[in-house]
């Protein structure tokens, strides 16, 4: 669906990405790791076309005949302050104004596009509640709805659970890993949390030293690899066929 073809990103005239040979096809579950800093949030960004590369290609091949490739975008939690003010339904309905088109009003349709996509992440209870007096791992959930509600072709989380606690991250991912097998849902998630990556994911991408390298998660959660890419002693242990990482 989008193929990055020896393409270099960055900013101005430094590139942070050089000689990215990446392709996301449908139906991928890509976990992105990497040390803060290394470039995963500028790769998420090129892969979404905000910024272009600055030399080779972005090219995009849209599902089903669409005209573009759609992506549904969850923010880190520190990224969310400016809905404050705003109820639960009205942040996911943001998720619908692109099908809505300019100056459409949402109608009842959105309204129940939006409370199903609620019911997704098991928060329809809370629709008229006021967005800001919601849990962290709540936000997160209201997001995840918001970007569902804009029938996404590709799910783009960054750093989704960095603030959440155990059951709230279990709660979050099981949602993504359900809309991911139901609708063969595209998923790329930036993450911290390696075990994830070996749970879910189907492609493991790691970017360090201005590279992208990206294999199956058995090829690539190996403690050898791992421990180059952090700089750390890192150790993976297998328990019943799932490999953790200590
Ligand atoms: P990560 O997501 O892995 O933490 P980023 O992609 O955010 O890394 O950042 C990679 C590098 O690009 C960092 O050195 C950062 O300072 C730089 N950078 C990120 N955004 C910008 C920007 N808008 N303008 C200039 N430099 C940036």
């Amino acid at each position: 669906m989008i193929d990055i073809r020896d393409a270099n990103f960055g900013y101005g005239r430094t590139s942070v990405l050089q000689g990215v040979q990446f392709s996301l096809a449908t139906g991928d579950f890509v976990g992105l790791v990497g040390p803060n800093g290394a470039g995963k949030t500028t790769l998420l960004r090129g892969l979404l076309g905000l910024i272009r590369p600055q030399r080779g290609e972005r090219r995009i091949n849209p599902p089903d005949g669409a005209a573009d490739v759609v992506f549904g975008y969850v923010p880190q939690e520190k990224a969310v302050d400016p809905f404050f003010p705003l109820s639960v339904l009205d942040v996911v309905l943001m998720g619908r104004y692109r099908l809505l088109g300019p100056g459409r009003r949402p109608t009842l349709a959105d309204r129940r596009a939006a409370l199903a996509c609620l019911g997704h992440v098991q928060l329809e209870h809370l629709a008229d509640a006021s967005f800001q007096d919601l849990s962290g791992g709540q936000k997160q959930r209201v997001l995840l709805a918001r970007a569902l509600a804009t029938e996404p072709h590709v799910l783009v989380l960054d750093e989704p659970t960095s603030a959440m606690d155990l059951a709230a991250e279990k709660r979050l991912m099981s949602v993504i890993s359900e809309q991911h097998e139901a609708r063969r849902l595209t998923v790329m998630l930036a993450t911290h949390d390696l075990n994830l990556i070996g749970r879910y994911g189907s492609t493991v991408a790691i970017v360090a030293g201005g590279q992208v390298i990206s294999g199956s998660p058995a090829e690539f959660l190996e403690a050898r690899q791992l421990s180059d890419v952090y700089g750390v002693e890192l150790q993976v242990h297998e328990v019943e066929g799932r490999r953790f990482i200590v």
